[in-house]
C-alpha cells in the first residue's frame, strides 16, 4: 500500500547523486557554494557553547520572531504581533507542508501553478485534496487570471502563489496583487504565499509580497527562508507568517510534525539580524551581478535565454541544440558535459515545443566561469 504510489525520488536528490557520481559541476539543485556570513557561524558555535542546546519555545525562539515582525513591518508596512502571528520552522519545507495540512481537508481543490515547486502536490494529496493545476503564460511565466477564475470551484480552497518563482524566475506585479484580491473576495479560500525568495529580485522590481496588501493579507501565509536569505541552505530554519486565526490552526499542524526548531541557529539567527539588519537589502543586487555574469558569459552559447527577474536560478531554452526531452539531456549532460541541470518537465506542464534546463547561479564567479565553459561547448 502506497499514499503517493506515482511519486519517486525528488529530482533535487536524483541529480545531485547522478552529478556526485559523475564528477560533474552541481547547478541543478539550489544551494550556494560560497560561505555563510562569518558572523553568523561564529554565532552558532557561540550559542552551542553558551548551552542552548534544548527545546526551543515550539512557535520559535521570542527574539527571532521580533526580529522577524520587525522586518516584515519594515519592507511591507505590515505590522505583526509575534508572539500571535509569527512561527519558525524547519525550513519553509515544513512551513509550507504544515500549512496545507492545516488548511485542505478531503475533497478540497488547491491551486498552484504550473510549473510549481515538487513539494506542493505531494503535500495536497496527503490532506486529502486535489491539485488543480493552472499553467504559467511562457515566455514571462505570469498568471493569466481568467484561467485561474475559470479554475475556481466552491470546493476551491487554497491558492499557492511562489514569487520569485522557482523554476522560472517570474515575480509577481502589483496588477496581480489586485486580480488575486478581486477573485478570492467573498470566497472561503486561503493563499500560500511561497516566498523565500523574496530578497532576491532584480533590475529595479519590488518583491509583491501578499503582506504588502492588507485584504490578502488577512487571509494569507506566507512563508520564507533563512536558507536563501542567509546561504545557509542546510540549516533548515525557514518561518511563517500568517493572521492569528491561521496561525492558531498553523502550531496545531506544527507542533506534531515538528515541534519545535534547533535552538542555537535560532540563536545565531536573532543575533546576526540584530547586528546586521541590512543583510537583506544587498540580496538583490549581489544575485543580480551573478545573473548577469552567467547570462553574458551564455551569450555565445546556443542556448536561448531571458534573464531571471529573480531567484537564483536561470531557464536555458535548448531548442535549438537537441530534440531530446529534457530530463534525458539533463541526464546525458550531467554524465558526459560534466554539468548537472534540473529539466523543468518534472514540475508539470511545460507547454508544448519549449525544452528548458533550469541552472542555480547562486556560485562563486569561478564556477558560474567553469560552468558557462562547458555549456557554451555544448
Ligand atoms: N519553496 C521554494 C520555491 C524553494 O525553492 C525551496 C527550496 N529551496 C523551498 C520552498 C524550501 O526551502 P527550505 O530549504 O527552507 O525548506
Ligand atoms: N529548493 C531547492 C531547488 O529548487 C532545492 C530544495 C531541495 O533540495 N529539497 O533547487
Amino acid at each position: 500500500m502506497s499514499k503517493l504510489p506515482d511519486v519517486g525520488t525528488t529530482i533535487f536528490t536524483v541529480m545531485s547523486q547522478l552529478a556526485a557520481e559523475c564528477g560533474a559541476l552541481n547547478l541543478a539543485q539550489g544551494f550556494p557554494d560560497f560561505a555563510v556570513p562569518q558572523a553568523l557561524a561564529d554565532g552558532v558555535v557561540e550559542a552551542l557553547r553558551a548551552g542552548h542546546n534544548q527545546y526551543a519555545p515550539m512557535a520559535g525562539l521570542p527574539a527571532l520572531r521580533a526580529a522577524i515582525a520587525r522586518k516584515t513591518e519594515a519592507l511591507y508596512g505590515r505590522r505583526t504581533d509575534p508572539l500571535a502571528e509569527v512561527t519558525v520552522t524547519s525550513g519553509a519545507t515544513e512551513g509550507l507542508f504544515c500549512a496545507i495540512q492545516a488548511c485542505v481537508g478531503p475533497g478540497d481543490e488547491a491551486i498552484v501553478f504550473d510549473p510549481a515547486y515538487d513539494s506542493y502536490e505531494p503535500a495536497i494529496r496527503l490532506a486529502g485534496g486535489r491539485t488543480v493545476h493552472v499553467p504559467l503564460r511562457p515566455p514571462q511565466f505570469d498568471i493569466d487570471w481568467d484561467r485561474v477564475r475559470a479554475a475556481l470551484t466552491a470546493r476551491t480552497r487554497l491558492i499557492v502563489l511562489n514569487s520569485p518563482h522557482n523554476p522560472t524566475g517570474a515575480v509577481l506585479r502589483p496588477a496581480d496583487l489586485v486580480a488575486l484580491a478581486e477573485l478570492v473576495r467573498d470566497r472561503p479560500i486561503v493563499l500560500l504565499g511561497d516566498e523565500v525568495y523574496e530578497h532576491i529580485v532584480f533590475d529595479g522590481l519590488r518583491h509583491e509580497s501578499l503582506l504588502r496588501h492588507p485584504e490578502l493579507a488577512a487571509r494569507s501565509l506566507v512563508v520564507s527562508s533563512f536558507g536563501k536569505t542567509c546561504h545557509a541552505t542546510g540549516w533548515k530554519v525557514g518561518y511563517v507568517v500568517a493572521p492569528p486565526g491561521l496561525t492558531t490552526e498553523f502550531r496545531k499542524v506544527h507542533q506534531f510534525v515538528q515541534f519545535c526548531v534547533v535552538t542555537p541557529v535560532q540563536h545565531a539567527l536573532a543575533a546576526f539580524i540584530d547586528a546586521d539588519p541590512g543583510h537583506h537589502l544587498g540580496l538583490g543586487a549581489f544575485y543580480q551581478a551573478k545573473r548577469d555574469l552567467l547570462c553574458s558569459l551564455l551569450a555565445g552559447s546556443r542556448f536561448r535565454l531571458t534573464p531571471a527577474r529573480g531567484t537564483y536560478f536561470q531557464l536555458l531554452d535548448y531548442r535549438d541544440i537537441s530534440d531530446e526531452d529534457d530530463v534525458a539531456l539533463a541526464e546525458r549532460l550531467t554524465r558526459t558535459a560534466g554539468i548537472a541541470t534540473i529539466p523543468v518537465s518534472v514540475f508539470n506542464a511545460v507547454p508544448d515545443g519549449t525544452r528548458l534546463l533550469r541552472l542555480c547561479f547562486a556560485k562563486d564567479d569561478r564556477t558560474l566561469r567553469a560552468a558557462a565553459e562547458l555549456l557554451c561547448a555544448i
